[in-house]
This record gives C-alpha cells, structure tokens and sequence, in this order.
C-alpha cells in the first residue's frame, strides 16, 4: 500500500470514530433533554450543544467524504505513476530496471537456485528502417514486437532493455518449447507490420541462456545470451541461437568486446572513478583515476576485463585519450591534488601518446605537473629505448612517472636505481601479506630505502586494515591507497575529502 493509501485509511478511520463519539454524545444530549424536561440543566443549552454536536457531526461528514475523495485520486495518480515506472509507455514492456529486478527473482539464489531461460531480441536493421519510413513505423514495429511476444511467451516477463532490443524470461520453460516459440516469433516477425497500405517485414536475431546450467547469477546469464545474440547477428541474422561455451573461445570474443568498448567509448559509456592516495598522517595527496564501464545491459564491467582486450589493437589508444581527457576536466574537483593515471605499455609504443599528451593539454588548458603517469613495472624493465625516448619527454613535459604493481615483475634492485620513474607502487599481494611473510617485510623495508636515497615517493597498494596501514608505515611507506581509506568512486562521492580541509592538503612538490 503507498503512503496517500495508508493517511487514507488512517484517516477515514479518525473520521468514523469522531463521527460515531458525536452521534453517541448528540444521542445522549437528546435523551437528556426528553427526560430532565429542563428542570436541572436549562433546555435552551441542551437543544443548543445537541444543534451544535449534530452540526459537527455534519461537518466532520462533509470534510471526511472530500478529504478523503482527494487522497483517493492522488493514491491512484501515484500508482499510475509508478505504474509507468515500470511499464514502457509506448510497448507495455516492463523496464529495463524492472525487467532486471524480474531476472534476479527468476534465478534465485546460489543457494537455491531456479529454473529459467532468458532470451534476448534485437530487431534487425531497426535503425534504417526508423531513418527511411520514419518514427510512427519505428513505434509501430516496436509495439507489434511485444504483442507477438506477449502472445506467443504468454508465460514470459517481457522487457524493453533498450531502443530495439527486448528480453524474456521464461520459468521452468524446456529448451525444446522454448526453440519453438522463437521459431514462430521469426515466422510471425517475416510476416510483417502493415504501414501505409504496404507490408514491411521484419527480421530479428535472438540469443537465449539458461539458468542455472550456463550461469547462476542475472549479470552472467545477460551477458551469455547477449553473446548468443551476437552470434545470431554474426550469422546473418534473422536467426534463434542458444549459447554455448564455445562461443567464449578467445578469438570471438575479444571481437565481441572490442566492437562494444567501441561503441561504449563514443556513448559516454565509460566513467572515471578516483581513489585517494594518502599521506601517513591520513590527509591526501592525491588520486588515481580507474576507468569502469557502466554496460547498458552488462552493468558495471571491471577494467581487467577489457582492458586486456583494449590492448590488443589501437583501441587503447582511444581509450587512453578519453580517460585523460576525463580526468582534465575533473581537475577542478580535486584541489591541489594531483591525478595518477593508468598508461598501458601499448600506449608507449607509439608516437602518438605524446602527441596525444600535448593536443589534450592545449584544448583543456591544463598543467602537466598536476598529473602522475602509471605504469607496470614490466613496462618499464622491458622498455626498448624508443618507449624510454617517450618517457622521458613525458617527464621534461611535467608530468611524474610512477612504477605500478611493484613486486610482480622481476626488476632487481640494481635496475631501480637508475629508472626513470618518481614513484613506486609496492604491489597489493605483498602488502596485504606482510603481517605473515618476513620476505616481503624485508622487501618493502629495502625498497624504502632505495626510495628515500632516491627521493622517490613509496606507496603502498591495497591497504585494506589498520594492521596494514601500521605495518606499511613501519617498513618505510609514505604514501598509502586502499579500501582502509577510500574504495574507488566517482569523484562526486569524493567531495567531502576536499571541502573544509584544505589547509591539511600538502602542496603539490614532493
Ligand atoms: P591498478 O592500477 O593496480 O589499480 C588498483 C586496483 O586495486 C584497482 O582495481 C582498485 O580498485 C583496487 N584496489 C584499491 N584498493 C584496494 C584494496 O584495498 N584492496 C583490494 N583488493 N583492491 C584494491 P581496478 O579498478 O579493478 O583496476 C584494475 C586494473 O585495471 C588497474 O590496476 C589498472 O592496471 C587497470 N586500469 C584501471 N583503469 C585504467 C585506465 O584508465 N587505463 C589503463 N590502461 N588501465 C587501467
Ligand atoms: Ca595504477
Ligand atoms: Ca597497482
């Protein structure tokens, strides 16, 4: 029951009751007024408080039945309201948030989990047909989708995830029944949506997973069916496939991801999320910029999963420009701190990183000093001399270099003493264990002291607990990152590190 519901009832109830004391008081008053004849209490004030109970009575009456009238309509209008919420105004298709919420229920818990088939339908060439017969065919093809599948899904939750792609999710439904039906919703799609004395056909391609035999979670079982549908698509469309393992084999999917990281990238897709870096005293330096990919359908996609793939080709070229883009124009919500950004050693291979540095410089007006360039320790140790040609002019430009992940590449203390870099990164996995293991004590203490004779910074990764944080410190660390302090999160989240406090923000140097 909504709240306007639950005042109403509350209400109506109050009404009654104060009604009910009335009539029972102006009952009495009459009783009293008939029998004492007006010998103790003078008639005229009995026939008075009577007139004025019965007025009152009337009044509570009148104001109950219009209070009351208006609560109800604003209870329905509230429902109605939440109604569309839910519910796609144009198709009847529940949205995507609901549709997802709907999923979740639909594969119940590790622990128990359910039976369910989830398909997904993308109509095909929806974009040209939208662009030659205009909007009105492009609602109406909508429309004429979910009906077939609300018709021929009678048992389905149907779902708008986005412009032309639909989902459905089927409970205790066998893959057999389910083939059928897909098959008949093609043949029914072939069949056509009339539109100006014309017949136009559709086509779609749909991908289908099953819970829980391919994925036991919604995000997964999503991101399967969607991998079914693109193979459809990739098939020549028009077509039903079910997934299969084998369609994760690498080659495709890489090809997969990389062609929607494409498209993520120019939607605005991704986002930057900043975690503070922070000094022993617990005041902060600086952050560190980590790209996520909020997928429309997929959800929140981790950085390990595609930027890998990124690599592979010039996309991370792309990528790498839109994430220090990015990070230029949130400068402004980080006062005089300075923003670390991830490199990837792909990105150092080419001139154009350089290039990129300077244009991105110009067009946003900002300083190189304000940022840190992070990059892995095994960039750095197998750097040939062109990708130490370009740090170096990263570092006469401004910027600072920092060695990430240190400790999971092999660079012998010797090498460190002559890297080009300004700061290390001790690697999460030794300071998480140096509560237990002597050799990465000892590692970061020696490091320490490479690092001070160098004046270089030494930041400790992952510090997760005050344990850590106490042992980091200890073995010479002075700048430290970690869900102890802050998880990453948009820099909005962020804002109460940087308001009020600026006095104990260090300065820039160092
Ligand atoms: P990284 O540069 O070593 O980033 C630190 C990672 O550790 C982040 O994971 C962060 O969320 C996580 N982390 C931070 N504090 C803690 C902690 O206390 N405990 C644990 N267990 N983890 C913590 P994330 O964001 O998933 O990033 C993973 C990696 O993806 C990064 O590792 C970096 O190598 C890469 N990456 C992220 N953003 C970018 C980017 O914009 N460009 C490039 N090229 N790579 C990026
Ligand atoms: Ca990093
Ligand atoms: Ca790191």
């Amino acid at each position: 029951m909504n709240t306007l519901a639950s005042i109403r009832d509350h209400g109506r109830r109050g009404y009654l009751s104060l009604q009910f004391l009335l009539g029972g008081s102006a009952v009495a008053l009459a009783g009293l007024l008939v029998a004492d004849g007006g010998n103790v209490v003078p008639s005229w004030a009995l026939a008075f408080c009577l007139a004025a109970n019965v007025l009152a009575i009337l009044i509570l009456g009148y104001v109950r039945r219009t209070i009351i009238a208006e609560l109800d309509r604003a209870s329905a209008d509230a429902e109605e309201r939440q109604h569309r919420a839910i519910t796609d105004t144009l198709t009847g298709a529940m949205m995507r948030g609901h549709f997802l919420d709907e999923l979740k229920r639909g594969v119940g818990r590790p622990l128990e989990p359910r039976q369910a088939t989830l398909v997904l339908v993308d109509i095909d060439h929806f974009k040209q047909l939208n662009d030659s017969f205009g909007h009105p065919l492009g609602d109406a093809v909508l429309v004429h989708v979910v009906k077939a599948m609300k018709r021929i899904f009678p048992d389905g939750a149907v779902g708008r995830l986005g412009g032309d792609e639909f989902g459905i999710i089927l409970r205790d439904c066998d893959i057999q029944t389910t083939l059928a039906r897909a098959d008949l919703l093609l043949d029914t799609l072939r069949g056509g949506v009339r539109h100006e004395n014309h017949t136009i056909a559709l086509s779609a391609s749909i991908g289908a997973a099953l819970a829980p035999l391919h994925a036991t979670q919604p995000k997964e079982l999503m991101l399967l069916a969607d991998v079914a549908l693109y193979e459809s698509k990739s098939a020549g469309r028009g077509r039903m496939t079910l997934f299969d393992k084998g369609m994760l084999s690498d080659k495709r999917h890489r090809r997969f991801i990389e062609r929607e990281l494409r498209a993520a990238i120019y939607m605005n897709e991704l986002e930057l999320h900043y975690q503070p870096v922070v000094n022993s005293d617990g005041s902060v330096f600086g952050v560190e910029g980590l790209v996520r990919w909020r997928h429309s359908v997929r959800g929140l996609i981790p950085p390990d999963d595609f930027i890998p793939i990124a690599e592979s080709s010039v996309l991370i070229d792309t990528l790498g420009e839109w994430v220090f883009r990015r990070a230029c124009a949130d400068l402004p919500a980080f006062p005089g701190c300075r923003i670390s950004i991830n490199v990837s050693g792909e990105q150092l291979k080419r001139d154009e990183f350089i290039s990129m540095l300077t244009r991105v410089l110009d067009e946003t007006g900002s300083s190189a000093d304000r940022f840190v360039l992070e990059i892995t320790e095994t960039v750095v140790t197998t750097a040939t001399a062109d990708v130490l040609r370009r740090l170096a002019a990263a570092r006469s430009m401004g910027f600072r270099v920092a060695l990430d992940d240190f400790g999971t590449g092999f660079c012998g203390f010797n090498y460190l003493k002559t890297l080009p870099v300004d700061a290390i990164k001790i690697d999460k996995s030794y300071i998480q264990s140096l509560s237990e293991d002597e050799v990465a004590r000892v590692l970061v203490s020696a490091l320490a002291q490479i690092a001070q004779i160098r004046d270089l910074s030494i930041v400790a990764e992952g510090v997760e607990t005050e344990l850590d944080f106490t042992l980091a410190r200890a073995a010479g660390c002075n700048r430290f990152q970690g869900y102890h302090f802050a998880r990453p999160a948009p820099k909005e989240a962020l804002a109460h590190f940087f308001e009020g406090d600026r006095d104990r923000l260090p300065a820039l140097a160092s």
